[in-house]
């Protein structure tokens, strides 16, 4: 599937005048089923595929008449609720990294979203750039999203959006013009507004409840800092409120290592800007490591280099390979704390703006608290005390636990989203 180059799936598309195509999960016969006999080879596909394919329950594709950009909408579970997760812009070579990044992201989202106790199920968006034409471009950017609304429009609510990577708060704007299915909309048009602050609150949560894991508090500590950005910055503010003893931090962009020295010049920060590659910061002497930066950071070249005794981040994506890489962690005994257990609070943030703002809401403060079952803080206890016993790894663990709440079926909807993607396909929805 490598081999089969996105443009060549567009040219595809083309030429039998496909606009619109799904790829979805029959569960009668427990196996994935094309819209369109000429596209089966990509049901096909992820149909004997283990490692990312796990039963989504519906893919939905769109070609732009212009700019030709396929846009998809990956549902993977939707047994507590609408599938929510965030629209990603990237570019694909190939079909195959497409339907995987698709894949792999929205069952990423059903864990999130589940762990977080959030009544929503998990999908992501992927829509891939088409290179011949300038990504920043204003009018090829509100015409995609705008777009991309009408596809969500189209699909009845299975999926609900949000910002991603490549997303910016004016995409949001334009996808909003088109849908009501979205969430993360700009603050002046009543959205919930940058998540970062409360990301970072997360990530320190997370930090908390693996030092008592350990027996142990956070003050006094030396923590290490990969990226200086949105989530570091108030990271850095919330660490030294709670008297770290040192923070070292590093970013490629030298303009923001400057500006968060320059806030925090008169505490023990050492801060510095690095090569892209320099990976140096993951092997600092410290008793936290913080990636806030990139993803796959936690792989064969870092981990044996690593002197941290925990790992808790905001960047998502933190093993590079899974499996591998969380056993890796367990051997050399440092405790990870899995991304997408701490780096819930940008879906947190927008999941409720439905309902509207109090101050200090509880339904974004009880994931911050220590005594909410779900909250940050306690599921990390969990998942470690679990890991503890069984010797797995602890992302291993995180996931087993999230499928299990994944499955439980929304208290007042059940699997109503099931219903929206069978009637979808009852009407013949691509036509
Ligand atoms: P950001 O873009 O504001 O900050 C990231 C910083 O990392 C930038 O300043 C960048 O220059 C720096 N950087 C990039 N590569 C680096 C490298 N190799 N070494 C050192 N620095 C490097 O992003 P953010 O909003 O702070 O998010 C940080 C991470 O957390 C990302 O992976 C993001 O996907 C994830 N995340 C963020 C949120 C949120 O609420 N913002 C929520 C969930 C997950």
């Amino acid at each position: 599937m490598k081999d089969f180059k996105t443009q060549k799936l567009i040219g595809l598309l083309k030429e039998n005048k496909i606009k619109r195509f799904h790829l979805v999960y029959n569960q009668k016969t427990g196996k994935v089923e094309a819209s369109h006999n000429v596209l089966q080879n990509l049901a096909d596909f992820i149909n004997q595929d283990t490692r990312d394919f796990e039963e989504h329950e519906g893919m939905f594709f769109q070609l732009t008449d212009k700019y030709d950009v396929l846009q998809g909408a990956f549902v993977h579970r939707t047994k507590r609720g609408q599938a929510a997760g965030g629209v990603r812009f990237w570019q694909y070579d190939n079909v195959e990294d497409f339907l995987r990044d698709g894949m792999r992201l929205g069952k990423g989202m059903t864990h999130k979203n589940a762990m977080a106790g959030l009544w929503w199920g998990g999908g992501k968006g992927v829509m891939v750039h088409n290179p011949k034409f300038d990504k920043n471009d204003k009018d090829y950017r509100e015409y995609v999203y705008t777009e991309y609304g009408k596809l969500l429009t189209s699909l009845k609510g299975c999926y609900v959006t949000a910002e991603d990577v490549g997303t910016s708060v004016e995409d949001m704007a334009n996808i909003y013009k088109t849908t009501r299915f979205t969430t993360c909309i700009p603050e002046n048009l009543g959205g919930s507004g940058n998540p970062s602050e409360p990301t970072s609150r997360g990530v320190l949560s997370g930090m908390e409840a693996a030092l008592a894991f350990l027996g142990e508090t956070i003050e006094g500590k030396t923590v290490a800092v990969q990226g200086m950005g949105h989530v570091a910055e108030p990271l850095i503010y919330h660490l030294f409120s709670k008297n770290v003893g040192k923070v070292i931090a590093s970013d490629i962009n030298a303009d923001v290592v400057k500006a968060v020295k320059e806030r925090f010049a008169d505490k023990n920060l050492v801060a510095r800007v690095t090569e892209i590659g320099d990976d140096s910061i993951l092997f600092e002497e410290c008793d936290v490591l913080a990636p806030c930066a990139v993803g796959a950071i936690l792989n064969d070249n870092t981990i044996p280099k690593i002197k941290a005794r925990i790992i808790c981040g905001a960047a998502n994506n933190q093993l590079e390979n899974h499996d591998k890489h969380d056993k890796a962690l367990v051997e050399k005994g440092i405790l990870y704390v899995p991304d997408f257990l701490t780096n819930r609070m940008g879906i947190v943030n927008c999941a409720n703006e439905q309902y509207g703002y109090v101050n200090n809401d509880d339904f974004i403060e009880r994931h911050l608290e220590k005594e909410w079952d779900f909250s940050v803080y306690k599921s990390t206890l969990f998942v470690l005390k679990e890991a503890k016993e069984t010797g797995e790894g602890v992302s291993k663990v995180a996931i087993r636990q999230a499928t299990d709440l994944s499955m439980q079926l929304h208290p007042i909807f059940g699997h109503r989203s099931q219903k929206i993607i069978d009637s979808l396909v009852a009407v013949k929805w691509f036509e």
